[in-house]
């Protein structure tokens, strides 16, 4: 790390990971080491909580939440529109600090802090649109109306590869709707949720709401203690369909709230009336970027079979010119995965597609240097290889082949997950076709862009296993409130409906 960094980011080399009204100092969970994926080197450590921490924490939030839900919306979003000022402030160092944690290169490192800031825009909006409808009511002289109130603490659970977006998604949501809430950031990406707290914190301080924002590093058994707490009525988990099926299994065992933001299997359809030009570049970033580790990843491409072959030829040809190598430098496109268990992860997944049938193209080993790079992969699979329907979380393609649209869709649909979706041509009937009530069964569907690098404004999420989560743009700050629908009375009568009758 440069000098200045930890210091613009108040960082020290050992940390606490635990904040509810104050820093915890000395925090009594393990000591999580921050490692840079690109070299191997520790680079700071974090403490996290204990369950006595998290206790701490917890009554912070739910204290401050009796006062923070009857401060006014628009009062809420003045604070979030200052901790966009403050991310805007740290954008470099920040996302600096993302791209040296996560191996993420410079400008999606620093595109991830503008998702912040986008967040805080958008959610400062929001807090004077909380709507609700008026209804006509069947009874003379009643007003029939909706309103939204805040829900409590919220327990928000994030995955490693976005390591603070994610956390604005649902944080500035949750808090321009009146909520406080508990971050429990992934264990692999400590530093940053540290970071984040500091810059949160300087804004907090002005405007008395400390206990709002909340943090507390912690381990598998810190994030179910949390799920399991009925104190908390929403947890919403970004992550593995793995730790999603269980949070939702704890969860619904005590009939809480979830909002599940899991995993991927995203598919691009490339037809014999693309602009081939056009879908080799966006496959390049959905497939490439990040190397492979973002949730709309592109992980499979379903050619038509006139475009096959040689379209596949030209991927591979571009792939050798990717740039590789430390994701500070200029002009690098793939920096390394996480951790030496992705890496592992990769390398098994390359003997079962040998066992399973399929034929690596392009790349399928570890780069022989520091750190934890593989190449960037293309196979030539089949769509009954069990291996495709997964999501292996690096950067291989599947290329699969078809003749007709109907099959192609079939292809697309026919996996676990339903996140991002893209189809590649200049035919109108094609696209619609793709969008329409048959087409794509994902929460995101795109025509002519890649699966990859969604806006804020829209919700995002998907179906089936990717579990039905929606967070960011659109109307996704419903799921952070209740709705209460409110009718009154001002006549004088007390008539009932449906016409019941009742004179006693
Ligand atoms: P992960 O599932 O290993 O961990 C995610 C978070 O869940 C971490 O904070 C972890 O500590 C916590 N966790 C794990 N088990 C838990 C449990 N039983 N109870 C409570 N918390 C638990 O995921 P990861 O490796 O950090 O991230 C990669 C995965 O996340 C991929 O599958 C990716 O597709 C998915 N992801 C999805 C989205 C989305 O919006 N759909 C966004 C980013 C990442």
């Amino acid at each position: 790390m440069s000098q200045n960094l930890p210091q613009r980011l108040g960082l020290e080399s050992h940390n606490s990971g635990v904040c509810g009204v104050d820093w915890i100092t000395s925090p009594g969970g393990e000591r999580v080491e921050s490692v840079n994926p690109a070299n191997d080197t520790a680079m700071a450590s974090v403490q996290a909580g204990s369950a006595a921490d998290y206790e701490q924490v917890v009554t912070a939030a739910i204290e401050k939440f009796t006062e923070w839900r009857m401060r006014p919306a628009p009062a809420r979003g003045e604070v979030v529109r200052q901790i966009g000022e403050a991310l805007r402030e740290k954008k470099r160092e920040l996302g600096m600090l993302v791209t040296l944690e996560v191996g993420k290169i410079k400008s999606e490192g620093e595109g991830e802090v503008q998702e912040m800031i986008d967040m805080c825009d958008f959610a400062v909006g929001l807090s004077r649109q909380l709507y609700g409808l008026t209804i006509a009511s069947e009874r003379p002289r009643h007003r029939m109306f909706e309103q939204w109130h805040p829900l409590g603490p919220v327990g928000i659970i994030t995955a490693f590869n976005f390591p603070v977006a994610v956390w604005a998604w649902n944080a500035m949501l949750a808090g321009v709707c009146g909520n406080t809430m508990i971050w429990k950031p992934s264990p692999q990406t400590p530093l940053t949720a540290v970071a984040v707290q500091h810059i949160v914190n300087e804004v907090a301080d002005k405007h008395d709401c400390r206990g709002v924002f909340n943090l507390c590093l912690g381990d598998v058994e810190l994030g179910e203690r949390m799920v399991n707490d009925p104190r908390i009525p929403l947890i919403s988990a970004t992550g593995s369909c793995r730790m999603g099926r269980r949070v939702a299994e704890l969860a619904g065992k005590r009939l809480a709230r979830t909002l599940l933001e899991l995993g991927g299997n995203n598919a691009m359809i490339v037809s014999q009336h693309a602009d081939q030009d056009l879908a080799l570049r966006a496959v390049l970033f959905a497939a490439v970027g990040t190397a492979g580790q973002r949730c709309t990843s592109l992980r499979r491409l379903i050619l038509h079979d006139s475009i096959h072959d040689a379209f596949v030829d030209k991927l591979s040809t571009a792939y050798e010119s990717i740039p590789i190598g430390e994701p500070w430098n200029d002009g690098v496109l793939m920096g390394p995965l996480v951790n030496a268990q992705a890496v592992d992860m990769f390398e098994r997944a390359i003997a079962t597609i040998g066992e399973q049938g399929g034929e690596v193209v392009r790349g399928g080993k570890r780069i022989d240097r520091a750190g934890n790079y593989v190449e960037p992969t293309i196979v030539k699979a089949t769509p009954d290889m069990a291996i495709v329907h997964e999501e292996t979380f690096a950067p291989i393609l599947y290329c699969l082949k078809y003749s007709q649209l109907e099959e192609a869709v079939a292809m697309h649909n026919a996996v676990p997950q339903g996140l991002s979706s893209a189809i590649f041509s200049q035919d109108l009937g094609e696209t619609e076709r793709f969008l329409s009530a048959a087409g794509s069964d994902c929460g995101i569907a795109n025509v002519n862009i890649g699966t990859s690098g969604a806006e804020i404004g829209g919700a995002f999420g998907g179906e089936k296993q990717t579990g039905g989560g929606r967070e960011s743009g659109s109307d996704a700050w419903r799921a952070y409130m209740r709705r209460q629908t409110c009718t009154v009375n001002w006549g004088g009568e007390l008539p009932l409906a449906q016409g019941v009758k009742f004179d006693v």
